[in-house]
């Protein structure tokens, strides 16, 4: 374990094994038509490994990256590469507001600024309020602190016996195994620790966390996070889950992960083919609105399902862009003809500069009322608040049971109807 090398934000642009990127299709486009041409030789040749282009993906491409291909677009390094990272390069595909325009945003502690080229051809260039671009794009917002927050809400630091490992739950761990995403999401839980230089994180740094899981057998479950763990070479994840698999107490392992929203190019063959060869692996995908279901997203998450991944979905809740039942209920059906199982609705947490995301919970409590009961319950995630200062997901349920008299119960229906149910003793 000890000959490999350092892991950071180079070996993303450097050292990546281009050996994961696809032959090219040798389709020259220049029309929206001729990108439906290649989405459906793609969509069949998935031989050639290559995530279908969406014409808008399309039209963004070639009106601002004219000097590259289709083939450098469906490139993941590319789109790493080729990311925007600040206000100056973002204003070139975006008319940034005044709330936009931020000086302080690489100063201090704040979370930078990242978005790939794909993620940015979701955004509207005009509207500073439509949903997707309020969760990438900072605002002055983020220099508001409010009470009760905190750069560290979870009190993650607290539970972590060895560096990138926290264990809270007697028998999972979490493990974060890099500090880098390929968008950052500005409401995120861990930007104390993402995108910093000190968490640019190694396989030679995983060890002691390796270790610990090895010494641990009570640990049935290992979680990998970051940052983002499909950031990584194929290399990197492939060491990563071939030591965590050879631990026999280890009895499953889930990834969780924005890339099938942010970057579905990076789901190549090359990394389904090493995912699936440590069943039982599960993945948690962070969706958080229907906008981000898109040609690219969708052939994604086939991938991963077709290779025998359960997915399942983690959304925030976050004030004007997800905080009503009609786009919620959007998103999770959408999710699941993605193969996608809605799994979490977050409360956000009350990270630092977080007060413009952040609804009330009887909001939460509101939107899963509209969902279950209205839909099919395979739509309906669990809303849970993670409890600040360590306390773990405590689930957030609507009142359905109103109490008991004598033998009886009484319940609520979700149309508001009440119903007794006799006990048994
Ligand atoms: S993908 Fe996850 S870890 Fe990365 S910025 Fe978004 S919320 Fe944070």
């Amino acid at each position: 374990m000890d000959n490999t090398t350092h892991l950071d934000l180079t070996y993303v642009i450097n050292e990546f094994n281009e050996e994961d990127e696809p032959p090219s299709l040798k389709v020259e486009v220049s029309s929206a038509s001729t990108s439906l041409i290649a989405h459906s030789a793609a969509k069949s040749k998935w031989n050639n490994d290559r995530i279908a282009i969406s014409i808008r993906s399309a039209e963004f491409l070639h009106k601002y990256f004219p000097n590259s291909t289709e083939r450098d677009w469906n490139s993941w390094t590319w789109q790493v590469k080729n990311s925007f990272t600040t206000s100056q390069e973002l204003s070139r595909v975006l008319s940034l507001s005044s709330n936009e325009v931020n000086p302080n945003i690489d100063v201090n502690d704040s979370l930078p600024l990242r978005i790939t080229p794909y993620y940015a051809s979701l955004l509207s260039s005009e509207d500073s309020c439509q949903p997707l671009r309020k969760t990438v794009v900072p605002t002055l917002n983020e220099l508001i602190f409010s009470d009760g927050e905190a750069s560290d809400p979870l009190g993650e630091g607290h539970n972590s016996p060895v560096p990138n490992l926290v264990h809270r739950y007697p028998d999972r761990v979490l493990f974060l195994v890099t500090g880098f995403c390929s968008t950052y999401c500005r409401y995120c839980t861990r930007s104390h620790m993402v995108a910093k230089e000190k968490c640019h994180i190694g396989t030679k740094a995983w060890g002691k966390a390796i270790e610990y899981i090895k010494a641990h057998s009570e640990v049935r479950d290992v979680l990998i996070s970051g940052g983002d763990a499909l950031t990584m070479p194929d290399t990197h994840i492939e060491f990563l889950l071939s030591n965590l698999r050879s631990i026999p107490h280890v009895e499953y392992i889930r990834i969780g992960t924005k890339v099938p929203v942010v970057l579905p190019q990076r789901i190549t063959r090359s990394l389904v083919n090493i995912l699936k060869k440590y069943h039982p692996l599960f993945m948690s995908i962070h969706f958080t609105h229907p906008d981000e279901i898109t040609p690219e997203s969708k052939e994604a998450c086939e991938r991963l399902a077709n290779a025998g991944i359960p997915l399942g979905s983690q959304t925030v809740l976050l004030k004007e862009v997800n905080d009503n039942v009609p786009t919620m209920k959007k998103l999770m059906h959408e999710l699941l003809k993605c193969r996608v199982r809605p799994y979490y609705l977050y409360q956000c947490d009350p990270i630092k500069g977080s007060s413009h995301f952040r609804t009330s919970v009887s909001k939460g409590i509101e939107i899963i009322e509209g969902l279950r009961g209205h839909t099919s319950g395979y739509a309906v995630p669990h809303y849970v608040i993670d409890a600040p200062g360590g306390g773990g997901k405590i689930p957030i349920l609507p009142e359905y049971f109103l109490g008991k008299n004598g033998k009886m119960i009484t319940l609520r229906n979700y149309e508001g109807k009440i119903f007794q149910y006799p006990d048994v003793f």
